[in-house]
């Protein structure tokens, strides 16, 4: 009796060691989300969204898909673990990690930025990351947060290929940049504000300007997406599409 049952618990052990390994083996690519609870709450509440989407998306597609709040796992020992780093609602903010990220990007890994993550001015100090950004710098913002009128730029790149010419993106607090990514030659803007939706605002406007939303340094595997502010930004099915597509462009 004892015995039966011993041999049947090893049996169960074996079958699901076997499931684990195969699961392993079919995993396409790792990726780690970094976020932060302590930052404005629509911030919060976009990151709690997007690791609902990216998780429900890593299963579907066979990837894994890590988040952690511990921005010291920015480091080059557990970078080695990862094609693919995201940072939803934060940057990192110490020396080492910013040292870590460079060189992780340097030597050819994939990176997605969300909104804030794109944020930089002259308390950032990191000339690095602004050159890594094709230059962008943070200019101006709307307020309240708003949905807005997209121009897709060039529906050949792979993560943009399944959007239309244009669409209505959901509320959003949309960025201004000064300098002008546009402006670097290195840059491909893939997404950019229409100028329709100016004045765009009522406590902080938007009256003119080029905004690139969305765009990558090619010099990097980088895509930056400045979509990011609150609980709604997932509620569209046709801008899901990019979301999806970028991760799985830089997990080729
Ligand atoms: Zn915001």
């Amino acid at each position: 009796m004892i015995r039966n049952l011993l041999k049947t618990t090893l049996c169960l052990l074996l079958l699901l060691m076997l499931k684990e390994a195969a699961f392993a083996q079919t995993l396409k690519f790792r990726v780690l989300a970094f976020y932060s609870t302590t930052v404005e709450s629509d911030h919060v509440d976009f990151a709690k969204d997007a690791i609902k989407f990216y998780t429900k998306m890593a299963v579907e597609k066979g990837f894994a898909f890590d988040t952690t709040q511990n921005w010291d796992k920015l480091n080059t020992e557990n970078l080695k673990n990862y094609k693919i780093i995201v940072w939803l609602n934060d940057f990192p903010h110490a020396d080492a990690q910013r040292q870590a990220f460079e060189k992780f990007m340097e030597n050819g890994g994939g990176w997605i930025g969300f909104h804030v993550a794109g944020y930089n001015d002259q308390s950032t100090h990191w000339p690095w990351y602004v050159n890594f950004l094709g230059g962008a710098v943070f200019y101006n913002n709307n307020w309240p947060p708003l949905p807005a009128k997209l121009l897709v730029d060039d529906n050949t790149h792979p993560a943009t290929k399944r959007l239309p010419k244009s669409y209505i993106a959901p509320i959003n607090e949309w960025y201004g940049w000064k300098p002008d990514p546009r402006d670097n030659k290195d840059v491909k803007v893939l997404v950019t504000l229409s100028p329709s939706n100016y004045p765009l605002g009522k406590k902080d406007i938007i009256t003119n300007g080029d905004i690139p939303v969305v765009w990558t340094n090619t010099k990097y595997k980088m895509i930056y997406m400045n979509m990011g502010h609150g609980d709604q930004v997932f509620n569209s099915t046709i801008q899901n599409k990019m979301f999806e597509d970028a991760i799985l462009w830089l997990g080729r």
